[in-house]
């Protein structure tokens, strides 16, 4: 599969997120949705929100994406990803995203 890594690390090309839009399958979007309301405790997340082509790519990002601090962080420093920081080990901002998808670490490393 591709690999599109997102600004933190995350793999957005096995996003069901991005595999909805791209295949505009409403059927995946209600999974993702009943999926993610649950998981990020977002009882108004409706199926018609899950839209995005993933975080380094053009077009249209789910609203968290568009709002992401670390996203917004590494844009602001002209950065790729956070990959390209000197302050990757020691950023709290990214930390609570590795915490829990140590292999986005890996993904980082990988474009270098
Ligand atoms: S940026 Fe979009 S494709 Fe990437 S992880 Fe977030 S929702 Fe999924
Ligand atoms: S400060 Fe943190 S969030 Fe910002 S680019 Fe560096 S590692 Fe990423």
């Amino acid at each position: 599969m591709e690999k599109l890594i997102s600004c933190c690390g995350l793999n957005c090309a096995s996003c069901d997120a991005r595999i909805a839009t791209v295949k505009n399958d409403d059927e995946l979007r209600k999974a993702v949705a009943d999926k993610w309301r649950v998981a990020y405790n977002v009882p108004g997340l409706s199926y018609e929100m899950i839209n995005c082509t993933g975080c380094r790519e053009e077009g249209v990002k789910f609203s968290h994406c568009d709002e992401c601090e670390i996203r917004n962080c590494v844009k602001a420093k002209g950065f790729n990803t956070c990959g390209d920081c000197q302050e990757m080990q020691t950023c709290s901002i990214v930390a609570a995203v590795h915490k829990y998808v140590p292999e986005a670490i890996t993904n980082l490393q990988s474009l270098n």
